[in-house]
């Protein structure tokens, strides 16, 4: 990592802000399961605290390493990252206009398809890669929100957040940014404008796969963020305390772990692009991939994690490949220590923008020997 501020970030993430308890003068803090909290002789809770549906001590460090990663003014986690992402569209009214990318996560599109026509939202699909575009679906005063999926999942498009935000702002729209895939160690999205900062916490946040769950943190505390906290307390998709728990814990080594994710994605990239049994190398780290100049601007010490390899012998070759793997994980989700792959278009089904001929790749933490030497065996 280069630059003081990203050393600092590593910090925070190795050691959870350096947090030790004053009391037990414990390291690793406590896991506060309580669903409720004792209420003053005089009326009041002087602790701030009343029902976990609202407010739970063990968020309060995760909330707080998250928000400084990003550099945000508060964060707040969440069931799932759908459960994330769905609420800054759920506090839109009636009337509001959305721009959102063709190529993005895609049950999340597929909702946001289905929502904005129940609550009578309007939704513009874009490239989101073409700024034009972008600046010609604007709908100044009535666009009240800019999605952005940078790596966009699972073509790895790239968007150019400060353009992008640029335009949504003098539209008066809110930029909200999925920074899944680039995390926290890669991209800061609200340092380059945008107002919103979305994670499937999920991913390599936890980075273990063994939770699921999703934070938002934003820039400022404004009234925008406020609905969506009270929205969380009303809708009560908060995250269970174990899960918060163990997403602290795994957010600890966050930096090593993407950094050698990083390593092994662009060793995966380079080894298989012009590979007899590879048509397309997908990934923002080779210099011939569109957007690649973008994403070095916006992105710092790594690429990601995720690639996509398009098999040459078409849908039944990739299925085929998928099928012989020792190593990686036939399995869907991403940023564990262990690498996974798919055959997508099986997972997105009808209307999806994914090339039949697509591998998914997450790159986990393995050596990369083992994982060049198992996908050489499995396209063979
Ligand atoms: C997984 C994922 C989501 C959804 O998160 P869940 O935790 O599965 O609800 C959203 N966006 C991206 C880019 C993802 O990879």
């Amino acid at each position: 990592m280069d630059g003081e501020k990203s050393r600092n970030s590593a910090t925070i993430a190795a050691q959870g802000l350096g947090w030790t308890d004053p009391v037990t003068k414990a390291v690793s803090p406590p896991l506060h399961l309580s669903s409720t909290f004792i209420r003053d002789p005089d009326n009041g809770y002087a602790s701030g605290r009343a029902y976990a549906r609202a407010d739970n001590p063990t968020y309060n460090q995760p909330e707080a390493v998250l928000a400084a990663l990003e550099g945000g003014a508060e964060a707040a986690l969440f069931s799932s990252g759908v459960a994330a992402a769905t609420s800054v569209f759920q506090v839109l009214a009636p009337g509001d206009h959305i721009v959102a990318p063709k190529v993005m996560y895609w049950s999340l599109r597929r909702w946001i398809a289905e929502f904005a026509s129940h609550w009578k939202l309007d939704v513009n699909f874009v490239d989101m890669s073409d700024t034009d575009q972008v600046a010609r679906a604007m709908r100044p005063g009535q666009t009240k929100l800019a999605w952005i999926e940078t790596p966009g999942n699972p073509l790895w498009n790239i968007t150019d957040i400060a353009a992008v935000t640029e335009i949504a702002h003098k539209a008066g729209a809110k930029v909200a940014v999925d920074s899944t895939v680039a995390t926290p160690v890669l991209s800061q999205p609200l340092s380059l404008g945008a107002d919103i900062v979305m994670h499937s916490a999920t991913k390599y946040l936890n980075g273990h796969s063994d939770i699921v769950a999703g934070a938002l943190v934003t820039r400022e505390a404004d009234d925008f963020w406020q609905r969506i906290v009270d929205l969380r307390a009303h809708q009560g998709a908060i995250l269970g305390s174990l899960e918060a728990w163990l997403l602290l814990r795994g957010m600890r080594t966050l930096f090593p772990r993407v950094q050698i994710a990083c390593r092994n994605a662009m060793a995966v990239a380079e080894h298989f692009n012009g590979h007899a049994a590879i048509s397309h190398v997908l990934y923002p780290g080779l210099k011939d991939f569109p957007g690649h100049a973008i994403a070095a601007r916006q992105m710092h010490g790594g690429f990601g994690g995720m690639l996509s390899l398009r098999v040459k012998g078409g849908e039944a070759a990739a299925i085929r490949a998928a099928a012989k793997v020792k190593i990686w994980k036939r399995a869907t989700s991403l940023g564990g220590t262990e690498s996974l792959i798919e055959h997508r278009a099986s997972v997105e089904g009808e209307g999806s923008p994914v090339p039949d001929d697509l591998l998914r790749l997450s790159c986990g933490i393995e050596h990369i020997g083992d994982l060049i030497a198992d996908l050489e065996h499995a396209l063979a």
